[in-house]
Parts: structure tokens; C-alpha cells; sequence
């Protein structure tokens, strides 16, 4: 099947009227490339799913902060096309900067409280400019369904809320993560680790299956476990604890006593990576 490659989100709408017109469905999954298995599981998934599967592959600008990694980002879009081609993908959206971000541009989504944490509080503006480009992707391409990690937690979690604070009539699934074989979730930024790092970059899923090992064995008590998975993370020379928490997962709010559905998420640093993961508790 032929890919096709749309850069103008009014020539991708144009098209999406004319599919959805023949009654077709609309799968969309958001990417910022460099797609590895993580991302394939989603394209699968939509694939299964929905009559026309789109990926976007666009490097946000709005959501990486001025001192992030936004430039050296990893890109290798003939790689992600012919991976798009591999897995039967309909169309590939890949815009310039310029087409979602014009001059003049002004607007952008908010979603406050559950952004306030985690990830938010590490990357201030991060998910606005996530929700934003989400946001926008979903109006451009108006999916039935759009297709997201369980990887990037808290950006489901707060997509899903966008979704339905502002009415938008779109069905949102999370997908499990997909790792390596050391236990490592995979990402774009795996690249960046030298070997040393890589090798150290396990310490992070490690944690979390101590966590879970400690749960399974009746602990409850919150502090009790991040202590225990910090020291995971302490004994690794070139990594640093950015945060490791246990929170509710609707509102994002610590938790001192696990009882009801629970995530345990982390970020870490291994040299200049700054690595996520995390696992949900029943
Ligand atoms: P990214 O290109 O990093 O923005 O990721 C695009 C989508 O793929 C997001 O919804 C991520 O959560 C998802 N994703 C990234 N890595 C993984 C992984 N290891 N397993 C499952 N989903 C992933």
C-alpha cells in the first residue's frame, strides 16, 4: 500500500472530510518520530481498529523547554516513512513548524492541576505544549480514535482530561509500554546513552519492579517503597533521581497509603538523559 505524505494540515483536513464522507474511520496516532516498537504498537493497534490510519510525526517546539533537547532531538524521517510503509499506515502527516506554529500564532490549551506534577513540575510549559499540539492534531485529522503510551503517563492522563473538559469527540487509548529486553522502555531518547549510561538506564524499570515486587508482598505504605526504589537508582553512578512518586491516577495526587488503582512513576537522569517510566498497581 502507498503512504501518503501530507505537510498542509488544510490538504490532510480535505482529505479527512472525503474519508469520513465514504464512512470511513479515522485512527490517529501522534509521534515525534525516530519510531522504534513503542510507537509500531500503536500504529498496530490502530490499524486493527480504524479504516484510515494516520501518524503524525512532528517535533513540537512548544512543548520542549529553552534549555531541553528540542535541537538535537533525534530525526530520521525515511526511517519513520518506511516504518509507516512496514506497518500499513494510510497517510503520514509531517508539517514544518511554520504550518502548525504561523506567525502571529497566539493560542494554546491549558489544562491545569494534574500538570502541576511529575513531569509538569520538572518541565514547566511542557504540556501545554502537548495539549496544544494534541489538540490541534485532533482537529486537523478529527479522529475516532487516537492512540497514546502508557509510557508518557501523565500526558494520557492529561490528554484524556482535554479530551473531555472540552467536549472533544474523539476515543483516546493508552497502550502498554514497550520495552527492551533489560527491561529498559523504549524511547527516542535512548540514543543518547553511551554504553555505561545504557547500561545504568535499567536502574529506572528496576525500581518500578521492586515496587511492584514490595506491593505483591503486602507493603502499602508509599514512603516506604520510593525509599526503597530510590536506593535502586542511588547505587548507579551516573544516574540522578528526578522524581519518583506515588500518586492516584485521576488527579495526579500523592498517595501515603496504596489502596485503590495506583501509579508509581519516575524520571531519572543518567548523564544528560532525562529518562521516564513508570507501572500502574491494581
Ligand atoms: P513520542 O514520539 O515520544 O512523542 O511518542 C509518541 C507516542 O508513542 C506517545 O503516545 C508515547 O507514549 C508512545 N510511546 C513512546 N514510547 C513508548 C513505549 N516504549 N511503549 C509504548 N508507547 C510508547
Amino acid at each position: 500500500m502507498v503512504v501518503k505524505i501530507y505537510r498542509s494540515a488544510r490538504s490532510l483536513t480535505k482529505k479527512v472530510f472525503e474519508t469520513k464522507k465514504r464512512g470511513k474511520t479515522i485512527g490517529l496516532v501522534p509521534t515525534m518520530g525516530f519510531l522504534h516498537e513503542g510507537h509500531m504498537s500503536l500504529i498496530r493497534r490502530a490499524r486493527k481498529d480504524t479504516d484510515c490510519v494516520i501518524v503524525s510525526i512532528f517535533v513540537n517546539p512548544a512543548q520542549f523547554g529553552p534549555k531541553e533537547d528540542f535541537k538535537k532531538y533525534p530525526r530520521d524521517f525515511k526511517m519513520d516513512f518506511s516504518l509507516c510503509e512496514k506497518e500499513n499506515a494510510d497517510i503520514v502527516f509531517a508539517p514544518k513548524a511554520e504550518e502548525i506554529y504561523p506567525e502571529n500564532y497566539v493560542t494554546y490549551v491549558n489544562v491545569e492541576k494534574i500538570t502541576d506534577t511529575l513531569c509538569g513540575a520538572s518541565r514547566p510549559g511542557h504540556f501545554r505544549g502537548v495539549a496544544t499540539v494534541v489538540a490541534k492534531l485532533f482537529n486537523i485529522t478529527m479522529p475516532d480514535i487516537a492512540y497514546f503510551g502508557q509510557k508518557d503517563a501523565q500526558q494520557a492522563i492529561v490528554i484524556k482530561r482535554m479530551a473531555e473538559d472540552l467536549n472533544m469527540s474523539v476515543r483516546i487509548k493508552v497502550m502498554p509500554i514497550v520495552r527492551e529486553k533489560d527491561g529498559l522502555a523504549m524511547s527516542s531518547r535512548n540514543v543518547y546513552l553511551n554504553l555505561k549510561e545504557r547500561m545504568q538506564a535499567q536502574s529506572i524499570s528496576k525500581s518500578l519492579k521492586l515496587a511492584k515486587e514490595l506491593f505483591d508482598s503486602g507493603e502499602r505504605n508509599s514512603g516506604k517503597i520510593i525509599n526503597k526504589m530510590k536506593k535502586v537508582i542511588d547505587k548507579q553512578s551516573e544516574a540522578k533521581i528526578d522524581y519518583m512518586k506515588i500518586v492516584d491516577t485521576k488527579n495526579l495526587k500523592d498517595i501515603q497509603k496504596i489502596s485503590g488503582k495506583t501509579l508509581i512513576a519516575a524520571a531519572i537522569w543518567v548523564g544528560k538523559t532525562r529518562l521516564i517510566d513508570n507501572i500502574i498497581l491494581n
